[in-house]
C-alpha cells in the first residue's frame, strides 16, 4: 500500500453497528481533522478531476459536500451540489432510488449543469452504489456528459461497482482504497 493510501486508511474510523445493527460505519472525521490527511485526499481526488478532463464537480449531500468542494476550488472547477429533496430553492431535476428499505430522492438545480459539462461525481463511500448512480442519472438528464465517480472508499462486498456499470458507460470509477 502506498504512503498515501496508509494515511487516509489510518484516518478512517470503524464504527461497528451504526447507523443500524451489522452495519460498519466509516467515519470520516478523523481525517477532515488531520490537517496532512485532508489534504492529501483533496490533491489525489483533484488529480483524478484533472485526469479525466471534469469542467464540473458534483457533490453528493453531505459528506460528498464536504469532500467535493476542496477538490473544486483545488482542481480550478466548479461545484455543484446534489442535494436530498427539497432543500435546493431553485428550478431542479429530481430523482428517486431504492433503498434497502423504501426509496429516497436527490436533486439538482437544472441551470447548474450543461451541455458543455462534464462531470465528476464526487463522494466519501461507495456502498450499493443507489445514490450515485441516481447521480449520475441526473447528470445526463440535465444535458451534461458524465466524467466519472471519485470515491474515498469503495466497499467492494456491496456490489456498487457493477451496479454503476450501465450509468457510467465506460466512464471511470476512481476509489483511492478499497475495502
Ligand atoms: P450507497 O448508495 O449504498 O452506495 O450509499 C452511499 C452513501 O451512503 C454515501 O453517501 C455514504 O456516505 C453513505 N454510506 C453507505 N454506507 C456507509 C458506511 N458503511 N459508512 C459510511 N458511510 C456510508
Amino acid at each position: 500500500m502506498t504512503a498515501i493510501k496508509e494515511l487516509l486508511l489510518s484516518h478512517i474510523r470503524d464504527v461497528e453497528d451504526y447507523p443500524e445493527q451489522g452495519v460498519v460505519f466509516k467515519d470520516i472525521t478523523p481525517l477532515l481533522a488531520d490537517p496532512a490527511a485532508f489534504t492529501a485526499l483533496t490533491d489525489a481526488l483533484a488529480e483524478i478531476a484533472q485526469r479525466t478532463d471534469a469542467t464540473r464537480i458534483v457533490g453528493l449531500e453531505a459528506r460528498g459536500f464536504i469532500l467535493g468542494a476542496p477538490v473544486a476550488v483545488r482542481a480550478g472547477l466548479g461545484f455543484v451540489p446534489v442535494r436530498k429533496a427539497g432543500k435546493l430553492p431553485g428550478a431542479t431535476l429530481r430523482q428517486a432510488y431504492d433503498l434497502e428499505y423504501g426509496s429516497a430522492e436527490i436533486e439538482v438545480h437544472a441551470e447548474d449543469l450543461t451541455a458543455d459539462d462534464r462531470v465528476l461525481v464526487v463522494d466519501d463511500v461507495l456502498a450499493t452504489g443507489g445514490t450515485a448512480e441516481a447521480a449520475l442519472q441526473l447528470v445526463r438528464r440535465a444535458g451534461a456528459r458524465v466524467a466519472g465517480v471519485a470515491v474515498l472508499m469503495e466497499l467492494g462486498f456491496l456490489g456498487g461497482r457493477a451496479r454503476l456499470a450501465p450509468a457510467l458507460d465506460g466512464a471511470p470509477l476512481e476509489a483511492l482504497l478499497q475495502i
